[in-house]
């Protein structure tokens, strides 16, 4: 499942951007015409001095909630009509350029919904475009690349979830895990380091990997020890029969 992150709109501002309690009947999807990721779309959406406003931003990484689910929003063009009143409105980022980070969002974007289905025990039905209420060709790129195309990612996750194996599961769980290795692997030295890594990249002990990048947060197996205690050896064996005395201290 595409994680959930919730910026919820302080209720100072509810009067502008969700006035009205209600019970939800539908989803309505969105793409936002833009190239922004889902915080910033959220931030943005809660600070505009207008009535524009939505639950649900995803792009390629996560899911930004904005307002309650109780809430109204005003995003689909129908005034106090049923996609507004009733919608819980998701836009999907990246759609004015599409592209790879654009197809994470929208395949994150079917999860979201996927999971909002299960929790209100709606069927597929329940799944609407904000073109339905005003006409507007909006979600513009997901309407262009197939609206049942859509569909049927989200009854995949719906019925996915239900009916996983624990191949699927585990395949999931190694996806997850090697994310948090990359993401790890990508994290910068610590300023305290940055001089010892030099030293021990001049000096042969330790090597970058093949396009010379040290990955100063990874983690080292036994097997990379070893190469680091033997490159230490050979260092101090090359050395041997001359520690002067400056080198012995
Ligand atoms: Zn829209």
């Amino acid at each position: 499942m595409v994680s959930i992150v919730k910026r919820i709109c302080p209720e100072s501002r509810y009067w502008l951007k969700c006035p009205f309690g209600r019970t939800a009947t539908r989803v309505v999807i969105h793409n936002t015409g833009n190239d922004a990721p889902a915080e910033n779309e959220v931030s943005y959406m809660i600070n505009r001095d207008d009535e524009i406003s939505f639950h649900y931003a995803v792009d390629d990484w996560k899911a930004v909630q904005g307002l309650p689910e109780d809430r109204n929003a005003w995003a689909s063009g129908d005034g106090m009509g049923k996609g507004n009143m009733e919608g819980i409105h998701i836009e999907i980022c990246y759609s004015k350029s599409g592209g790879g980070r654009f197809d994470k969002a929208e395949d994150n974007a079917a999860q979201l919904t996927a999971e909002i289905l299960r929790r209100y025990s709606w069927g597929l039905d329940k799944v609407t475009k904000h073109q339905d209420y005003d006409g507007k060709r909006c979600p513009h790129r997901t309407l262009d690349l197939g609206w049942d195309r859509f569909l049927k990612m989200v009854e995949k996750y719906y019925k996915g979830a239900e009916e996983m194996t624990e191949a699927q599961v585990r395949a999931i769980a190694r996806e997850e895990f090697a994310k948090i290795e990359q993401e790890q692997a990508a994290k910068p030295a610590a300023k305290w380091a940055e001089a010892k890594i030099a030293k021990v990249m001049e000096n042969g002990i330790m090597s970058g990997d093949q396009n010379g990048e040290f990955h100063p947060q990874s983690d080292m197996t036994r097997q990379e020890a070893a190469v680091v205690f033997a490159n230490f050896l050979d260092k101090l064996e090359g050395r041997s029969g001359k520690v002067s005395g400056e080198e012995a201290k």
